[in-house]
């Protein structure tokens, strides 16, 4: 471990253009893992712990299509046709052609001379971000080396392949050696498309390395977040939680809706470390039940769950009946129940999807599971594209019941603030407001019908009195009606018959 103090001055450094001058935080020793980013006061909810720009940034360009960017300004373009005409074998703007740091591209990669520069190819320009390592002065490239590496057999792999795209690749140790550790550190605290960092629902389009970030350790519970400023691709890490003074800043590696056992499977091979913290040590995940699964006694109503053992194959438990089950066991239960939940999820109907999750799935899953999570997660993603064959009802009440049953697990799992939480919050607004409105306007019908009808029950009042006082009128009071014979007194009649 290289000591805290060394990596705080190259971190001051680095944030030199924009650090506070009381900085709410220190690079201290870490009671998770070596050193981390610790709170020098006491922070609120909301407020920024610190920004970060990036060190290194390039196109992730992990698809052929994903080719068509600049690779200074990292904006789209309308095709792939921008190569540079200068034969560096990247693309480019023709405003970035001429800047600075293109000329020190460009100048790098003429000198390796790609093999085919007018072609687009995903391995050369992916490599952009790990080259421009070389090109950096002295103490950037110190705090590139300060910064945790997965030096595992696989991390020279980059490099060696992009070798193969270039006539005149170097092949000086120490220039090799500078990629390659770069190439390491960026898989271990770098941003990458795919890599799980962009587990808060936003995805990140780019390759990079947010030094200051990288230092901050994992917690399965964060008590901090962050969002990207879109103009100039620098970090803000917010408070998710108030964080009292003296404790460590945290971020989370891994996705917020996986069990305990994903989790630490996850965090030992790709992360190299065992996650102990209060959500790790605790069977039910704070009561949040994750990975619960119904008890195999159908007479037992209980939930299972893992044992904390660190194995990657423990026991689980029935909360209620104490009954032990096997990890195999309880992996076919849960085998089966993820199969028909994304058999759902991926045949096209989401009326039969939603249908399927508000009625069935809970006679064979706990709807805690994160597999039903997931599942409602992506009813939302797809409602918010538009709600394909459910109807407006159905789509409204799905969006208030989907997003409030996350939140109330994300409340249980004690998480703050987080871009997850403030999507779903402002749906469940939008929707509870809209609720409000049609409830309010039904009330006003009402309101209407009820006035309408008793202005219909006058009116037939006052017809009853207008055709009484017709009735009275029309009674033979002495008078007799000028157009016919005065009628013959009945006896009259009679005797004349
Ligand atoms: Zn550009
Ligand atoms: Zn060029
Ligand atoms: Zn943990
Ligand atoms: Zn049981």
């Amino acid at each position: 471990m290289i000591c805290p103090k060394r990596t705080s001055e190259l971190l001051d450094l680095h944030l030199a253009p924009f650090k506070d001058k009381d900085p709410a935080w220190e690079i201290g020793v870490s009671k998770i893992a070596g050193r981390g980013v610790v709170a020098t006061r006491s922070l609120k909810r909301g407020e920024i712990i610190f920004r970060d720009s990036p060190l290194l940034i390039g196109l992730a360009a992990h698809e052929e299509d994903s080719l068509n960017a600049c690779s200074v300004c990292l904006k789209m373009l309308p095709d792939t046709r921008f190569m540079c005409r200068q034969g560096c074998g990247l693309p480019v703007c023709s405003l970035c052609a001429k800047k600075k740091q293109h000329k020190s591209d460009c100048d790098l990669f003429k000198s390796w001379g790609p093999n085919e520069p007018d072609v687009a190819n995903s391995v050369i320009i992916r490599l952009l971000c790990v080259a421009r390592a070389i090109n950096l002065n002295k103490e950037q490239r110190d705090l590139i080396y300060c910064l945790q590496a997965n030096l595992d057999n696989n991390h020279r792999t980059e490099v060696r392949n992009a070798a193969k795209c270039f006539k005149n690749f170097p092949t000086d140790k120490k220039l090799i050696e500078i990629m390659n550790r770069t190439v390491a550190v960026l898989r271990t605290n770098g941003f990458d498309k795919t890599t799980d960092r962009t587990n808060d629902n936003q995805e990140f389009n780019y390759r990079a390395l947010y030094p200051l970030f990288g230092v901050v350790n994992h917690d399965c519970i964060p008590n901090a977040y962050y969002t990207f400023e879109e103009k100039t691709n620098n970090m803000i890490v917010r408070a998710a939680v108030d964080i009292p003074e003296g404790f460590e800043v945290t971020t989370t590696y891994t996705k917020l809706f996986t069990g305990n056992i994903a989790r630490h499977l996850f965090l030992k091979m790709k992360k190299n470390f065992t996650c102990k913290c209060s959500r790790c040590s605790d069977p039910t995940e704070k009561g949040a039940f994750i990975s619960g699964l119904y008890c195999r006694d159908t007479n037992c109503t209980g939930l299972v769950v893992p044992e904390i053992s660190g194995l990657p194959h423990p026991n689980w438990n029935c909360l209620v009946c104490k009954q032990k089950s096997t990890h195999a066991q309880m992996m076919k239960s849960q085998d089966f129940a993820s199969g028909a939940i994304n058999a759902k999820v991926n045949s096209n109907s989401l009326r039969t999807l939603v249908q399927y999750l508000n009625e069935k799935s809970d006679s064979f899953i706990p709807s805690s599971n994160y597999v039903v999570i997931d599942a409602k997660m992506s009813v939302l993603q797809r409602l918010q594209q538009g709600r394909e064959d459910c109807s407006e009802e159905l789509a409204h009440n799905t969006r208030l019941r989907y997003s409030r049953d996350i939140t109330q697990l994300m409340d249980k799992l004690g998480l703050g603030d987080s871009l997850l939480r403030s999507h779903l919050e402002e749906l469940l607004q939008r929707e509870e407001e809209r609720r409000a409105k049609r409830l309010a306007d039904e009330a006003e019908k009402q309101l209407k019908l009820t006035e309408l009808q008793a202005k219909a029950a006058e009116a037939d009042k006052l017809l009853e009195v207008l055709e009484k006082e017709q009735a009275e009128q029309a009674k033979p009071a002495g008078t007799a009606d000028p157009g016919t014979a005065p009628a013959a007194p009945p006896l009259a009649t009679a005797e004349l018959a």
